[in-house]
């Protein structure tokens, strides 16, 4: 008898139309709620904050040409960053997938002798699956985000870009606290439950070995990195721990720090719809700040690693009709602005890491198995998002070519042959049998009307 799916989390890679059918109705029933009024307060956000910009064409016309610059030269952009990381006294590695990111953070865990890590909120981490990987090294793994400290203390993976807890209702995150820490504290304001984590969380931070970031955008020319937050738990897992090690897609590299600018007005107004993000960071690691001996460990140097991760990217920058995907920000507009994730969110629109239409592709791309991009059906093409992206990138056009990659790769079943002769569908189009229906109603409205009584008796 197959296994019962209970949980987004087991459900998260959808093979099938089956897998995802279940996790479309497990997201109905618990998530809806809650993803749709965050979803909302972010779209408004957003429209005044853009609203607010002088010059947003501009901008993302800027964006989009220094992402296609960087893009055409990443190998020189890459060669360039490695020799500034170390001209700075850091260290730089470049893995070609995920297997050789992991293993080369856990060597350096293990030559620190890390036995407590504190970490800033990172999709890329999550793509390499990072933190299983250190668990099993003994290490104990903390996220200091606060949505990622909700998602560990539930054991759910991210069901957002920015906002990876936008799945949760304050009253479920104090019933998930109080199931998990067994504690009576006041946790029924979000006051309360932020203050529940931050005196939590600071004791990690102040015990912490090593902290480990992602980067929003990495300059070549300095080794700079640009951190983009909202609770400041970034600029500590820098700073706190003598160990500071960086993970980030070569995507994100721009020859210097002058091509932040943009970015950083773009990002606020359209991650979270402020002018500025509360904590914007720019620093050159290692940092020159002494190491404060804050474990009793005796007198620690400080270190710093970026670790540059390829993943599927380098296939995927060339691939004509994909490669405009890694010009991605992750800021989450589309995802918001779009009807479907409205009353999803990632759990039952994404697959194991991304969600949303900008998702597929980077779920497909970083695991190298397009039938994860499945939930790609759940684009409906209607471009709404388009204009919100501010980088201009046309989602729904990723995901037709990734529909019809997947149509193309599986045989015609039965009922898609006898679609095929019944609306006299070109043989060009390899798709489900509901998908020729629908392209083609006007023809099966056709035959409906010839034999009206049956048509209606269905
Ligand atoms: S595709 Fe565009 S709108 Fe969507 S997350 Fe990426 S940058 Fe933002």
């Amino acid at each position: 008898m197959p296994k019962q799916v209970t949980s987004p989390r087991e459900i998260a890679a959808k093979e099938s139309r089956a897998i995802l059918r279940r996790a479309i109705r497990l997201a109905l029933d618990t998530e809806s709620a809650a993803v749709r009024r965050n979803t909302r307060s972010f779209n408004l956000n957003r429209y005044r904050a853009t609203a607010a910009l002088p010059d947003y064409d501009a901008l993302k016309d800027e964006a989009r040409r220094i992402k296609e610059h960087a893009l055409v030269n990443r190998k020189a952009l890459i060669q360039r960053l490695s020799e500034s990381v170390t001209r700075n006294g850091g260290h730089f590695f470049f893995a070609r997938d995920a297997q050789e990111a992991r293993q080369y953070i856990q060597d350096v865990c293990k030559r620190h002798r890390v036995r407590s890590l504190v970490k800033g909120k990172s999709m890329t981490s999550e793509e390499i699956h990072l933190n299983g990987a250190l668990q099993r090294d003994g290490i104990r793994v903390v996220e200091t985000d606060l949505a990622e400290f909700i998602l560990q203390a539930a054991d759910e993976q991210p069901s957002h870009i920015i906002a990876p807890a936008i799945h949760y209702s304050r009253e479920r995150i104090t019933a998930l606290f109080r199931r998990k820490f067994q504690t009576d504290l006041p946790l029924d304001t979000g006051e309360n439950l932020t203050r529940f984590a931050r005196e939590r969380l600071r004791k990690d931070f102040l015990a912490a070995d090593a902290g480990i970031t992602g980067a929003n955008l990495v300059s070549a020319d300095c080794g700079s990195l640009l951190l983009v937050e909202s609770e400041a738990n970034i600029r500590l897992t820098c700073i706190a721990p003598p160990l500071h090690i960086a993970l980030s897609g070569f995507e994100k590299i721009v020859p210097s720090r002058r091509e932040f600018a943009p970015f950083i007005e773009l990002l606020a107004a359209s991650a979270t719809g402020q002018p500025l993000t509360s904590y914007t960071s720019v620093i050159r690691p290692p940092l020159a700040v002494p190491v404060v001996d804050f474990r009793g460990a005796g007198p620690a140097t400080r270190e710093f690693h970026l670790v540059i991760l390829d993943n599927g990217r380098e296939a995927l920058a060339q691939d004509a009709q994909l490669k405009e995907a890694l010009y991605c920000i992750r800021c989450s507009a589309c995802l918001n602005s779009c009807a479907n994730f409205q009353v999803l969110g990632g759990h039952g629109f994404g697959g194991a890491t991304y969600s949303g239409g900008i998702g597929a592709t980077w779920e497909a791309a970083t695991t190298g198995q397009l039938k994860l991009a499945r939930f790609s059906d759940l684009c409906t093409g209607c471009s709404r998002c388009v204009p919100q992206c501010p980088v201009r990138i046309d989602i729904p056009g990723l995901n037709v070519e990734l529909r019809s990659r997947l149509n193309q790769s599986v045989p015609l079943s039965l009922a898609a042959r006898a679609m095929h002769l019944l609306l006299s569908a070109s043989p060009l189009e390899h798709a489900s049998a509901q998908q020729i229906f629908f392209a083609h109603y006007d023809r099966a409205a056709r035959w409906g009307t010839l034999f009206a009584p049956l048509s209606n008796f269905f």
